[in-house]
């Protein structure tokens, strides 16, 4: 008898559906990790880096599809990467940017799958609100955090390592071995390989576990002030 294939290969990743509701998500049985990240911070790049597929990230930005969740199947039955909406995108209505906050608390708080989150900033401007209410959201619940510090390239090493340390210091203290932090650049041609074995080792292979739930997974994002 053949022994199931138990090795990621995210560059099998397909996509596999959109949702602009939480009834529309595909069936809630598998195991998930969710790419989260202010709009810009450069998930969509680190998704693409993570599977080699340039067109994956931009089934995300078609238009109509950049405030859905969108779900991408692995190699291996069960799992998958989702894309959340990007948070803060400009371009959208206020109204719009409210109902999809709406749905991305409904997500994360009902969704049983979900046993992990990469969050992706922008290395020049880590911890902003959106990143911060997601760490909370990680330290409340006990889900796995990786922190992606994309666009590493944009710094000089002295002060990407600085930041680097800063954030991994800073989220250690609260969320203990829960969290991982890498600097990461899509730019650079061995990208996917630190992104896939960090956000292995961080989160996918955590998906295997069962994380505890907690009573109180909301993240209470109605409850945050409008952005500009
Ligand atoms: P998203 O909105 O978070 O999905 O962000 P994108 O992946 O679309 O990236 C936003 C912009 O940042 C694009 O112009 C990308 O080319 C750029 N970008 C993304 N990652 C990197 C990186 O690692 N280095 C540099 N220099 N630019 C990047």
């Amino acid at each position: 008898m053949s022994t199931p294939d138990l090795v990621i290969h995210y560059n099998l990743a397909r996509f596999e559906i959109s949702a602009a509701r939480l009834d529309q998500c595909p069936p809630d049985t598998g195991a998930e990790v969710a790419f989260a990240g202010r709009s810009n911070a450069g998930k969509s790049s680190a998704i693409n880096a993570l599977t080699q597929q340039n067109s994956l990230a931009r089934t995300s930005k078609t238009p109509g599809r950049t405030q859905l969740i969108n779900f991408f199947s692995l190699n291996i039955e069960g799992l998958k990467i989702v894309d959340l909406p990007g948070y803060g995108y400009a371009k959208v209505p206020i109204a719009m940017k409210q109902h999809w906050q709406r749905h991305l608390d409904a997500y994360l708080q009902h969704r049983e799958s979900l046993r992990g989150v990469v969050l992706v900033m922008d290395i020049r401007h880590p911890m902003k609100e959106f990143d911060e209410m997601m760490v909370h959201w990680c330290e409340a619940t006990g889900v796995p955090l990786h922190v992606l510090l994309t666009k590493e390239d944009k710094l000089k090493r002295g002060p990407a390592k600085n930041t680097l340390l800063h954030v991994k210091k800073t989220l250690k203290e609260r969320l203990g071995d829960k969290v991982s932090v890498q600097t990461f650049s899509a730019l650079k041609a061995p990208a996917w390989t630190s992104c896939a074995s960090a956000s292995t080792a961080g989160c996918l292979k955590i998906c295997l576990r069962k994380t505890s739930t907690t009573p109180d997974r909301s993240l209470n994002v109605d409850k945050e002030k409008p952005r500009p």
